[in-house]
């Protein structure tokens, strides 16, 4: 991949991370403000709201983790490599995921996920 792609998609990613951090924290002050208002626990009414919340909270932070380790992979010179076949994974792929880990047909098989 040219260096000018690599670094398009280390922006993509910085970005993303910000942004990702930017909602984690909105999340987290509303679950305090949230805790705070209720006297430490989250009545049952709300309860639903806030494990969705958690949920959220959760897959992003997730998502924050794949972010930061595609651009350790930029750092290292790996990145947009399938960490499987080793194969070089595709610029779409990268275009709609920047921090794929695999290539397509590796995903696929792999059942986890789409990553
Ligand atoms: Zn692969």
């Amino acid at each position: 991949m040219r260096s000018a792609e690599v670094n398009q998609l280390r922006k993509r990613l910085l970005v993303l991370k910000y942004q990702l951090h930017e909602r984690h924290g909105a999340v987290c002050s509303e679950n305090e403000r949230h805790l705070a208002d209720e006297g430490g626990v989250p009545a049952d009414r709300d309860f639903r709201g806030y494990e969705q919340d958690v949920t959220v909270a959760k897959a992003e932070r997730d998502l924050m983790e794949e972010v930061t380790e595609a651009l350790g992979r930029i750092q290292r010179g790996a990145f947009g490599k399938c960490e499987d076949c080793k194969k070089d994974i595709a610029h779409e792929r990268l275009e709609a995921l920047p921090y794929a880990r695999y290539c397509a047909v590796c995903a696929r098989r792999r059942s986890w996920g789409s990553l």
